[in-house]
């Protein structure tokens, strides 16, 4: 009974709809659209009364709530966020930022037409991957070049291209699953060829390899373990004696190599990673790698090695499906250009910037943010300066950890959890760090734009409660 009651107290929609407010929320959002919001929260105050969980119809609470989706349906869904983290390239938060000066660049090809698969020296019909050809060519030494939407579809369409029906030879210590599922032994299913497991998960020899080679042996597959490493008593087989035994029996070999890079990055100290160049070098035939890892450029997976091989996958149907779109081209040929230098790549590529930053660089920055920021106690919080740690992420340089500067802010009257849902729902939304006794902000992620943008939101968060 008592529901009924209250079921007769929800507004009618018309009734909304001549409120002031939202009726100057028609001005820029469809009638349509607005009409189905609003029916969708009297939808949910309806099963609130049903359930017994809504005690009372509040008219104004009803329509607050209303002009709050409202609001958010004229924002876009995907924002930009501040990457406190300290992962530099963080897979869930978009990887690599791009040079501000490419996106300007690329204003012209966004808003116009180009000569996307036009060959103006033939004023024909042209291939849209010839723009990166000639640039990866040298970049890598490799004889043919292509691109496609990702390393994941490079990986595929090579796969599908050179081993559909038969065996692939991969070690099982390289049989990865990097973040959102992909799996190479699932990879493989899709593309029709057959998984042929050899070796052990931390050693695997090339006897391995030659004793499971039959007559239905397409391909040796080498892939790069990305986001683990073993490590004690482990034994891998090199590119090139891989490669080598390939020859011996003829059967092309492939790496897949994951992130990728023209940058050795052993000169800052790291730990060695094998380099596109040097890959292609050792004779590998195909060597695919993706361009929003640690090169630094636009989500595109790119294909290099053997002309054979290379125009094979450009022929495939499926390549079609898995084509690179022209804005992400233009970028990812602005990118490869820099590297043509590799000292001007470093310095204008923001992920090579915020991965070789060097300490005293990060600690002076973390310090002029406590400065700006101004309190160092307050009854929500403490703050304070600490060393740590950051990760390359996107499955490079696992092992690897760069030391930081933290800006580690302890809770007191505020909790952990609230500290971090403030950050998350500020605008922008600011992605922290979240430790056992406080929430850390890595400044090596914060990019230059961003920093008073932090600063502003840790001197709001003094002030709430
Ligand atoms: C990241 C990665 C992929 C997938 O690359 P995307 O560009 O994300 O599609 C494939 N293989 C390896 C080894 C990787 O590290």
């Amino acid at each position: 009974m008592e529901h009924t009651e209250k079921l007769r107290h929800i507004p009618k929609v018309d009734r909304l709809l001549e409120e002031p407010e939202i009726k100057e929320m028609l001005k820029s959002l469809p009638r349509r659209h607005v009409v189905l919001r609003i029916q969708a929260q009297l939808e949910e105050l309806r099963k609130g009364i049903l359930e017994g969980k809504t005690k009372e119809v509040s008219y104004d609470l009803l329509k607050d709530r209303i002009l709050i989706e409202l609001k958010k349906a004229k924002k876009p869904r995907l924002v930009p966020v501040i990457n406190a983290t300290g992962v530099v390239v963080h897979t869930n938060l978009g990887r690599s930022p791009l040079p501000q000066r490419l996106i300007e660049d690329l204003f012209d090809i966004a808003c116009g037409y180009s000569n996307l698969e036009y060959d103006l020296s033939l004023g024909k019909r042209g291939n849209r991957f010839t723009h990166v050809e000639g640039i990866l060519k040298e970049l890598t030494g490799a004889e043919a070049a292509t691109v496609v939407n990702n390393n994941a579809a490079a990986v595929l369409l090579a796969l599908d291209t050179i081993a559909k029906g038969k065996e692939v030879i991969v070690s099982r210590g390289e049989l990865i699953e990097i973040g959102g599922s992909f799996r190479i032994p699932e990879v493989m299913k899709r593309s029709g060829a057959k998984l042929v497991e050899v070796g052990t998960t931390n050693k695997t020899k090339l006897s391995d390899y030659e004793q499971a080679i039959t007559s239905e042996t397409g391909l040796l597959l080498k892939v790069h373990t990305s986001n683990y490493k073993i490590i004690g008593f482990t034994q891998s087989v090199e590119g090139e004696k891989l490669v080598e035994l390939g020859r011996r029996y003829s059967i092309p070999v492939m790496e897949d190599l994951g992130s990728g890079c023209f940058v050795d990055f052993s000169q800052f100290g790291y730990e060695k990673e094998p380099t596109v160049q040097e890959v292609v070098a050792q004779g590998v035939d195909i060597v695919t790698f993706s361009g929003d890892k640690l090169l630094g450029g636009p989500q595109a997976g790119i294909i290099v090695g053997k002309r054979e091989f290379v125009e094979k996958i450009r022929k495939n149907q499926l390549a079609r499906a898995l084509r690179i779109d022209k804005l992400t081209l233009f970028s990812l040929e602005w990118i490869l250009r820099l590297y043509l230098d590799q000292q001007k790549a470093l310095e204008t590529i923001p992920t090579l910037q915020m991965i070789t930053a060097p300490y005293e660089n990060l600690l002076k920055k973390a310090k002029l943010m406590l400065k700006k920021i101004g309190i160092k106690d307050s009854p929500n919080f403490s703050i304070s300066l600490k060393e740590g740690s950051s990760k390359v992420g996107g499955g490079a340089l696992p092992a690897l950890n760069l030391k930081t500067a933290l800006i580690s802010i302890a809770p007191k009257r505020l909790k952990i959890q609230d500290m971090e849902e403030f950050f998350r729902n500020y605008d922008p939304p600011i992605i922290v760090r979240v430790e056992k006794d406080s929430i850390v902000m890595d400044v090596r992620t914060i990019l230059e734009k961003d920093q008073d943008k932090v600063v502003e939101a840790i001197k709001k968060l003094a002030l709430i409660g």
